[in-house]
């Protein structure tokens, strides 16, 4: 772990605009999350356009991509038949564990498997996986977050890339939250914000979807 990553300008007001040592991180763009699927965020869809205006901007210029994806095996524990909160899904190899089928993903993105343990439940990216690793690889100092659900997955994973000494950029128009309780989303932004995290919209960086 490398506490140097982040340079200093931390506490200044300044969005970081994207750059060499930049990862856009797609979290858990699966159809399970979105419309019809077995958990379905707020608005998913709405989604996939952003995340593709954001794809083509990082591809473009030779930025770094990286998708994570939950991954679970057909009895993991945080399902409701053993004794977990949801209802299956994202089950490895399922219809509704594919990415979004309108993601522009470029070819060879590294896709990180998240959850594949069945007794262990893993909202955090980095939770049980080489995330930390391969951003190491890239020479990450910054990541760009965009994915589900803005109060689970994307919350777990904003709060570990801060701790580990990332500079996280989390792109509003580019989350959606499951807001089991009402206000969890919103609250979820706050806890990021408070962690150090940038929430900015894609157009206050020149992104227009
Ligand atoms: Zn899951």
């Amino acid at each position: 772990m490398k506490l140097t990553r982040t340079s200093g300008d931390a506490g200044t007001r300044a969005i970081p605009k994207p750059g060499e040592k930049s990862v856009l991180l797609l979290v858990h763009l699966q159809n399970d999350f979105c419309r019809n699927g077995a958990v379905p965020v707020v608005e998913g869809d709405q989604v996939i356009p952003v995340a593709n205006a954001w794809i083509r901007f990082f591809a473009g210029r030779g930025y770094g991509v990286v998708a994570t994806r939950d991954w679970h095996p057909p009895n993991h524990c945080s399902f409701q038949e053993q004794g977990g909160p949801w209802p299956p899904h994202c089950v490895q190899g399922s219809l509704g564990s594919q990415l979004h089928p309108d993601l522009k993903i470029p070819p060879g993105t590294l896709i990180v498997s998240c959850a594949t343990n069945p007794k262990k439940e893993a909202d955090s990216g980095f939770d049980g996986t080489s995330l930390e690793d391969r951003l190491e690889d890239m020479e990450a100092d910054t990541v760009y977050v965009i994915g589900f659900a803005t109060d689970y997955c994307v919350k777990r994973t904003v709060l570990d890339a801060c701790r580990l000494g990332f500079r996280v950029v989390v792109l509003q128009d580019g989350v959606r939250g499951l807001d089991v309780q009402p206000g969890d989303a919103q609250r979820a932004v706050q806890a990021m914000q408070a962690a150090g995290a940038t929430v900015a919209r894609s157009a206050d960086l020149g992104i227009h979807v």
